[in-house]
């Protein structure tokens, strides 16, 4: 979450825009709208404003019905709202609360009110991306986590599903991982995950693919929109990359230093199908390649 948080400000008056530009552009990134129409499609646009400051009374659309607009799109529902109302118009500062407005700033502005007023917004809309990011990231090792994996893999199933196109899935075990953390220690078992995550990330790194730890010492991929052998031969590289870290293990049976085992399957959903019966057949491939000596990538057939 780098960068400055975004405004967009939406009113029909020129000084209006200018004044409230200028007291925020030191903070944060700023755009602007002169009316409804445009405040919308600003609201659409990628990057999202984080907050949107918006006139109550313009021209053509007031701001009551773009309030009402941006809060019936799915894509602009989450974005708080701050009115901007004039002296006097009271009623308007409790309609505009009612609608769904996190807040209001009173014209003529007073620069001090409304720098804090927003701030405040801010800070709180930061620690909640803080959280809702938290939640799909792995503590230990900063990736994403099974939670996160679930919600990607059931998006690409029922893409692959609509398409027709192949989904990969591999599972990700780490061998003789209880003995390493014996020998050498839990920290340096965590030590070894962490590596071992960062590794893999840079493997597979191409838009839709996703490596996630699935829990304890195992790890999860998602390969979509791949020929199966494409996703074997990233596999083979995932576990070499985890080969050539070259972690000492002098305890494990399967070579001198860290190795993982591989199962995966590549299969085009069909309707009646489960996610649960895909991950079951990568499964069952991780089992064969634990069998067959481990440090191995099996693929279902
Ligand atoms: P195999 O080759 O059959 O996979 O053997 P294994 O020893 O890796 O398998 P087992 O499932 O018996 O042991 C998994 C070990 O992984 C046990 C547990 O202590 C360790 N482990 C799981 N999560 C963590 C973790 O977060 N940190 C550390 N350091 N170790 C962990
Ligand atoms: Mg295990
Ligand atoms: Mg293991």
């Amino acid at each position: 979450m780098n960068g400055r948080q975004r405004i967009l400000i939406v009113d029909d008056e020129k000084f209006n825009r200018l004044m409230l530009s200028e007291l925020l552009l030191p903070d944060y990134e700023v755009f602007l709208a002169k009316n409804g129409e445009q405040a919308i499609i600003c609201a659409r646009a990628t990057p999202q404003p984080d907050l949107i400051l918006l006139d109550v009374i313009m021209p053509g659309m007031d701001g009551y019905e773009v309030l009402r607009r941006l809060r019936e799109d799915e894509r602009t529902c989450h974005i708080p709202v701050m009115f901007i109302t004039g002296m006097g118009e009271a009623d308007d500062e409790t309609k505009g609360l009612d609608l769904g407005a996190v807040d209001y700033v009173l014209k003529p502005f007073r620069s001090a009110v409304v720098r804090a007023r927003v701030r405040n917004h801010m800070s709180y809309i930061w620690q909640r991306k803080q959280l809702e990011r938290d939640a799909f990231i792995d503590g230990l090792t900063g990736i994403p986590n099974r939670r996160r994996f679930d919600q990607a893999l059931d998006t690409e199933w029922r893409r692959a599903n609509r398409h027709k196109s192949l989904l990969s899935v591999a599972m990700i075990d780490i061998d003789y991982f209880k003995q390493y953390n014996d020998t050498y220690g839990h920290g340096a078992g965590d030590e070894a995950l962490r590596q071992i995550a960062k590794a893999m990330v840079q493997i597979a790194n191409r838009s839709g693919e996703l490596v996630a730890r699935y829990g304890g010492e195992e790890f999860v991929i998602l390969l979509p929109d791949i020929e199966r052998e494409e996703a074997v031969r990233i596999a083979e590289r995932i576990r070499h990359s985890v080969e050539k870290l070259g972690l000492r293990h002098e305890t494990s049976h399967a070579a001198p230093f860290v190795t993982i085992s591989v199962g995966g399957v590549s299969a085009i959903p069909l309707v009646n199908a489960s996610v649960t019966e895909l991950l079951a057949r990568a499964d069952d491939q991780l089992y064969l390649a634990k069998q067959s000596g481990r440090n191995l990538v099996s693929w279902y057939d």
